[in-house]
């Protein structure tokens, strides 16, 4: 998404707000990142621009449990400075001209939104480990042996297992 913020260079304390929607590529195949709704605020501080807004979308990714693919809704905030014809510093990005472009910030923010563990419920069952059944939907007859892990190690030096 580029943000012309032409008009906006010259008036230090000037603001200019805008809003869109925006692709961003999913980390991998087995996650959909829906449309990405932006919205926010340019704002000329004088010595940057500060662009400050939210992105909102719907991803569809599968439950690290049990592995079915379920939807969540993603938001999160993103405040990025913008200095026009510098090179981008530890707490700032570079443009040139009378264009901001924030693909990156927003994606940024979209991956980052993204949590590590996903589950689809915390009362998820997930899957049988033996026989990898649903457990939310079916039960099986393995025996789930709930043994302290420390416990499994000795179970097995003596053959129990
Ligand atoms: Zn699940
Ligand atoms: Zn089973």
């Amino acid at each position: 998404m580029l943000i012309d913020i032409g008009a906006l260079k010259g008036e230090t304390g000037g603001t200019k707000a805008f809003e869109g929607v925006e692709e961003v590529k999913p980390p991998s195949d087995e996650i959909d990142i829906g449309e990405v709704r932006v919205e926010g605020v340019c704002t000329n501080t004088g010595d940057a621009i500060l662009v400050s807004g939210t992105v909102r979308a719907e991803v569809k990714l599968p439950c690290s449990r049990c592995l079915a693919p379920y939807s969540i809704a993603l938001e999160r905030e993103f405040v990025e400075q913008f200095v026009e014809g510098e090179e981008a510093g530890d707490d700032f990005r570079a443009f040139s001209g009378d264009s901001i472009e924030i693909h990156d910030i927003i994606e940024e923010a979209v991956l980052l939104a993204l949590p590590m563990k996903a589950v689809c419920s915390p009362d998820c069952r997930g899957l049988c480990p033996i026989c990898g059944v649903d457990l939310n939907y079916e039960s099986c007859d393995c025996e789930q042996k709930d043994l302290d892990p420390r416990l499994a190690v000795l179970a097995k030096l003596k053959g129990v297992d």
